[in-house]
């Protein structure tokens, strides 16, 4: 069988099992929650689940010399008593590979920051016709975020006149830019960063990794994010980079308010909306985390500390900043946060403005 490798979110994965085993899915899924949480890889796994030739009973299972053919192999196949697919099937490996009829992948195409009316067009023309192998057809939808007014209507067009049986399943980081019709016609299944604990013990047991400072270390600069905890493990240039990245925005606890408007400005120089807001949200949680150590720090329980590389330059900051200043901090903080995720204020303004309450 193919197993969900998924660590954290048990709710939405238990969630998604069941949908798996009843096979009776609703139309359309929203899985909403931050980047590299494992959104993408739930979505394909339910794709698969929802076309395996064990569930989809007239799917092919094996694919003959003259390619798949309609109907075939349906009755010597079992159904699958979970709903787990079964990973080996020719439906299931047509999934992986993107060649499967009744599978359509979209997303943002490579040097784009949207989904392109074009691209929902031809979704919806190939919709129009009957599902080629099987009786129903599974669209995956990456960056739902993403979707203009243009695209975005097209897509509620293609939910509104379904042909024939067809789940979308719809992935986003956030709910904002979203049409609220689109959203109203989902089920939404929402995805939260893992605990620190499951990471470590993720990386030991699932992973081999039998150095547990370096286990500690890998989830807290992660995030809570196993697909960032991936590859911060398989890359120690991925590593060194990051560990960088929270030095540099570290020096916004040091700096003065010149040096850290320049700081800013070396960061987010001539990057375009899209990117600075990926940009913001991250400097955000590094911030975030970065505050929670010199709490930490502050309260003299190191040994909590995410950031151990670190943890010389947490304490001398920790002696100097006051609890004053590490409460409002917290609450800038959170209000950026809010700010980012509700508004359409420039990224840039939200981290000066937070800038200003260091
Ligand atoms: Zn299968």
């Amino acid at each position: 069988m193919s197993q969900l490798n998924f660590i954290g979110n048990p709710r939405a994965i238990g969630y998604l099992k069941m949908i798996a085993q009843n096979q009776t899915p609703a139309q359309a899924y929203l899985f909403v929650g931050p980047a590299q949480i494992g959104k993408t890889t739930a979505a394909m796994w339910l794709a698969q689940a929802l076309l395996c030739a064990q569930n989809n009973v007239s799917a092919p299972a094996q694919p003959s010399l003259l390619g798949a053919t309609v109907g075939e192999t349906a009755g010597s196949v079992e159904m699958g008593a979970t709903g787990e697919p079964c990973g080996e099937c020719l439906a299931c490996r047509s999934v992986v590979l993107g060649s499967h009829p009744d599978f359509f992948r979209v997303e943002t195409l490579e040097g784009k920051t949207q989904i392109a009316i074009e691209q929902v067009q031809n979704l919806k023309n190939s919709l129009a016709l009957n599902p080629s192998w099987g009786k129903r057809r599974v669209v995956v939808l990456l960056g739902a975020e993403q979707l203009n007014q243009e695209s975005g209507n097209c897509l509620l067009k293609t939910l509104e006149e379904p042909n024939g049986e067809t789940i979308f399943i719809m992935v986003a980081d956030d709910f904002k830019h979203i049409l609220p019709t689109i959203i109203s016609r989902c089920q939404v299944v929402r995805f939260f960063t893992v605990g620190k604990g499951s990471l470590v013990e993720w990386l030991t047991q699932s992973h081999g990794l039998a150095n547990q400072d370096l286990a500690h270390e890998l989830a807290g600069l992660s995030g809570g994010r196993p697909g960032k905890l991936l590859a911060l493990l398989n890359s120690i240039e991925e590593q060194e980079g990051y560990r960088q990245a929270v030095r540099g925005w570290l020096t916004i606890f040091t700096g003065g308010l010149a040096e850290n408007f320049k700081f800013l400005e070396n960061i987010f120089g001539r990057q375009n909306f899209v990117a600075s807001q990926k940009t913001t949200q991250e400097a955000l949680e590094i911030l975030s985390a970065l505050l929670r150590d010199l709490f930490l720090a502050k309260m003299k329980v190191v040994g909590l500390i995410n950031y151990r590389f670190l943890q010389s330059e947490l304490e001398t900051i920790a002696r100097r900043i006051s609890w004053r200043q590490i409460g409002a901090l917290m609450r800038q903080l959170r209000q950026s946060k809010r700010h980012l995720l509700t508004s359409n204020a420039n990224p840039r303004l939200i981290l000066e403005n937070l800038i200003l309450t260091v």
